[in-house]
């Protein structure tokens, strides 16, 4: 077995079920009565009922935690092994809260963060020392010991508001279509708006026989009248159809969007691009060059807008918006045809049946893979061969989650000079952050507050990265 096949069983073995920490047990444990009422209740909001829950469900996560289960025992634990929450969810947390409600809670997690992050790092880089290893001749992979030691650095367990996520949407779409054939669900259900494609989606992944045949019956007038409203839809249409395409909407607009971009300008993130991560810079570019490929060749792209994954649909959405509204809508057009192309296939045949199809690849998911593992393996021969690794690497500023995906690729003694300069910048941050909380004793209260107000900020931009990378 791989290096990557055993990380990847480590990975798939290691999910827990953390929902019993905070999640009210309640909500699924009810009556098949309550159940129902619960179905009806959702398709009475505004948008998509899964979107509805899973909303719900992450925010009540996020509430509890941010007024009450930070800095506790296994919620330290939880995300010291996941270092924090993804990507995705820290920028969405960011963005819906002011800064003065999350500065202590997400600090104070980073700050256990951080401790425990240097030591992994110092136990891998002492182990190649003690050992010599850093020569490079004994091979990263064949040495057990050390094998385990990066992969306890490298390996992360997943983001426990992306568990709590899964669960809702597993949850509330079993539910949902467990009573799909009921009337008054129906009844409902045709009065909704409906779900949202992504969600949709998954829905037909899941649903067989008799309910399959009532969601699609159910869906595809909502799908006519939507695709007959983007020509003429305006701007302001277009935004909220956007939330129909594709459930991160809401924060992609806020972090990309022309007019929404003001929210950039909020304290709470004032995001220094310029100084980021290398790594993350360099991808961000090479996504950005194919956006821009994507909406100046419209005609090209337009039809094949369905194989791309919901998140990537997001992104070519919103940069056809910036560059021009017509060329929006016309992705937008191509996308409900190919799902209601889709959907009318399906009801055609004599027996209702799904032909399983193969796993699609994101055009746009493999470009940006690619690129990754390009920078990373060009970072990783130039640390080891560059005349002064140390201000290479002081340079490159990568975050967290490039320098763990750079780790498996680097040689023994690359792992011992990136290892070393990254624990320095963590040390910093760490210092910065400890002198936050002791001027936020009531002793040192009237000290003059400085950079380490943002400390919590940059841990942020450390561990996560550019936003939606
Ligand atoms: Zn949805
Ligand atoms: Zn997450
Ligand atoms: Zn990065
Ligand atoms: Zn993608």
């Amino acid at each position: 077995m791989g290096f990557t096949d055993t990380l990847k069983n480590l990975r798939n073995s290691t999910i827990l079920k953390i929902g019993n920490l905070y999640r009210n047990k309640q909500s699924w444990g009810m009556a098949e009565q309550q159940r129902v009422k619960h179905v009806l209740d959702l398709l009475k909001k505004e948008g998509c009922p899964i979107c509805y829950q899973n909303n719900e469900d992450v925010k009540r996560m996020f509430t509890w935690f941010l007024l009450e289960y930070y800095g506790t025992q296994p919620w330290v634990e939880l995300l010291n092994r996941s270092r924090g929450f993804c990507s995705m969810h820290t920028w969405e947390v960011v963005t819906q809260h002011m800064p003065e409600q999350i500065r202590w809670p997400l600090g104070l997690t980073y700050l256990y963060i951080i401790n425990y992050d240097l030591e992994e790092i110092r136990t891998v880089v002492s182990f190649l020392e003690r050992y010599k290893l850093s020569s490079g001749e004994i091979s990263v992979v064949r040495n057990k010991k050390l094998e385990k030691l990066i992969m306890n650095t490298v390996l992360l367990e997943p983001c426990p508001a992306c568990i709590e996520l899964k669960t809702s949407t597993t949850n509330a779409l079993k539910n949902f279509l467990m009573y799909l054939l009921k009337p008054e669900i129906q009844k409902a259900y045709i009065n909704s708006e409906g779900l949202c494609l992504p969600h949709l989606e998954q829905a037909l992944n899941l649903a067989e026989g008799e309910t399959l045949k009532e969601l699609v019956n159910i869906h595809l007038p909502k799908l006519y009248l939507l695709r007959s409203q983007v020509p003429c839809g305006q701007e302001r249409l277009f935004l909220l159809t956007g939330k129909r395409f594709f459930q991160e909407f809401t924060l992609l607009s806020s972090l990309e969007d022309k007019e929404i971009c003001s929210t950039l300008n909020r304290p709470a993130l004032n995001l220094n691009i310029k100084h980021s991560c290398y790594v993350c810079r360099k991808v961000a570019l090479t996504l950005q060059g194919l956006w821009t490929t994507i909406v100046y060749k419209p005609q090209n792209w337009a039809n094949r807008i369905s194989e791309f994954c919901s998140r990537h649909r997001g992104s070519i959405l919103i940069h056809a918006y910036l560059n021009n509204l017509d060329i929006a809508k016309e992705f937008q057009t191509h996308l409900l045809t190919s799902k209601i192309e889709e959907l009318e296939t399906l009801l055609a045949a004599s027996e209702i049946k799904k032909d399983p199809k193969p796993p699609q690849i994101c055009p746009a998911c493999e470009v940006q893979n690619y690129a990754t593992l390009k920078v990373l393996k060009t970072v990783a021969d130039n640390v080891a061969s560059s005349v002064n690794p140390r201000n290479y690497w002081k340079s490159l500023d990568l975050c967290m989650g490039h320098f763990r995906k750079l780790i498996p690729l680097a040689s023994p003694a690359a792992i011992i000079y990136i290892g070393r300069y990254q624990q320095e910048k963590l040390k910093e941050l760490l210092i910065e952050l400890k002198e936050y909380f002791r001027k936020e004793d009531y002793r040192y209260k009237d000290e003059p507050k400085g950079n380490e107000q943002t400390a919590w900020l940059r841990a942020i931009e450390l561990y996560c990265g550019f936003p939606y990378l």
